[in-house]
């Protein structure tokens, strides 16, 4: 198939490159983001192929659909910026990567909790100008502290793991729990109980109208003063201005963030010759107890290689009339209602 290949950085073009060796596909990159002043650029291709940050908004869908795109590739799990009335109302199908490795996001998660808690990004800093002085960079033991998991899907059931594996006690919240973690990882409470009891709130939800902004003035005011909040799975999960009040007084202890709801304007760019205009992320970058990574969580190697491989099969899938269900967005958005 001849796909335009949008959002991309070296090394998307590395690995895709890498998975389709046979050249069973033609693909063509683009740097720029799919949206509707670059949408002519899909024009005479089969299939887009898109990642976290393109918008698939109903005027980039219609758009698709006039020029004739038959398929949309999904470089990601999460499908939170399509449109899924559009798209599932279209002749257009709409393929995501279902299945790669939960632990690459687990660990990423687990590395902003032992940052945060041990200060090593102060210390590195310190040490490399010379100040060997340990001052106020005492942490906390992980063993025996109370870590709640929101969502304990793929990635949520990885995180339990390992923070079980650190000695704490792990209360969750899902809509849908996972019977086998039931057995002695994780105890299942309601969310007000998991905002009630948690030391550590870690976010593994997908972002849907239900969990917009779950984290807000509300929801904040439950929690223990002091708590550390970790969310590597979407930025709209979180109200950015109710956190930043919560930092300011002294509510949010610790905050760990791979995602942040106007990333799309940021992450993925250097910009670091730019005044950056984003006041509310320039505002979390001034906190002491703030860790921001951009959007790096699923970035390994295995990961890099499972998205590319699994991207490429879904274009062969596609063509071959054989598509992997897991991976068909609008069966997922149904079998999810
Ligand atoms: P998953 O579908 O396996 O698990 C999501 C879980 O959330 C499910 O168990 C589901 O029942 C639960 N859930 C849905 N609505 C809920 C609600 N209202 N309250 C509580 N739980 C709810 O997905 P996954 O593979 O574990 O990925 C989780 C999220 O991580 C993705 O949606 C994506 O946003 C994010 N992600 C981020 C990165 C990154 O690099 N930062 C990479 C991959 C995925």
């Amino acid at each position: 198939m001849k796909v335009a290949v949008f959002s991309t950085r070296p090394y998307d073009i590395e690995f895709l490159d890498k998975a389709n060796s046979e050249k069973k596909h033609e693909l063509v990159y683009f740097e720029t983001s799919l949206k509707p002043k670059t949408l002519r650029l899909a024009e005479d291709f089969d299939a887009v192929c898109v990642f976290v940050n393109d918008a698939l908004t109903k005027e980039v869908i219609d758009g698709l659909v006039k020029l004739n795109i038959k398929l949309i590739v999904l470089r990601c799990t999460g499908f939170n910026n399509v449109d899924i009335e559009s798209a599932c109302n279209s002749s257009i199908k709409v393929l995501r990567v279902a299945g790669y490795s939960p632990t690459t996001v687990a660990e990423h998660a687990v590395a902003l909790i032992l940052t945060l808690n041990r200060k090593t990004h102060k210390a590195y800093n310190r040490v490399r100008e010379g100040n060997f002085s340990i001052d106020r960079l005492s942490g906390f033991e992980l063993r025996g502290k109370t870590v709640g998991v929101i969502g304990t899907g793929r990635i949520g059931a990885a995180f339990a793991r390992i923070m079980k594996g650190f000695g704490c006690n792990v209360v969750a919240y899902d809509n849908y729990p996972d019977e086998s973690l039931k057995n002695g990882v994780v105890k299942y409470c309601s969310l007000e109980e998991v905002f009630n009891l948690s030391d550590i709130i870690s976010l593994h939800c997908p972002l849907t109208p239900a969990t917009n902004r779950l984290i807000n003035k509300k929801s904040l005011q439950l929690m223990k003063r002091g708590v550390m909040l970790i969310n590597t799975s979407r930025g709209k999960l979180i109200d950015t201005d109710a956190v930043i009040d919560a930092l300011k007084e002294g509510r949010i202890g610790y905050l760990g963030i791979d995602v942040y709801e106007q990333e799309e304007k940021l992450f993925f760019k250097d910009l670091s010759e730019m005044v950056i205009l984003d006041d509310k992320i320039s505002r979390l970058m001034t906190f002491p107890n703030v860790l921001i990574t951009a959007h790096q969580a699923y970035f390994t190697d295995l990961v890099l290689t499972q998205i590319a491989q699994t991207t490429i099969q879904n274009l062969t899938d596609f063509e071959n009339g054989n598509i992997n269900t897991d991976n068909q967005v609008c069966i997922n958005m149904m079998r999810r209602n």
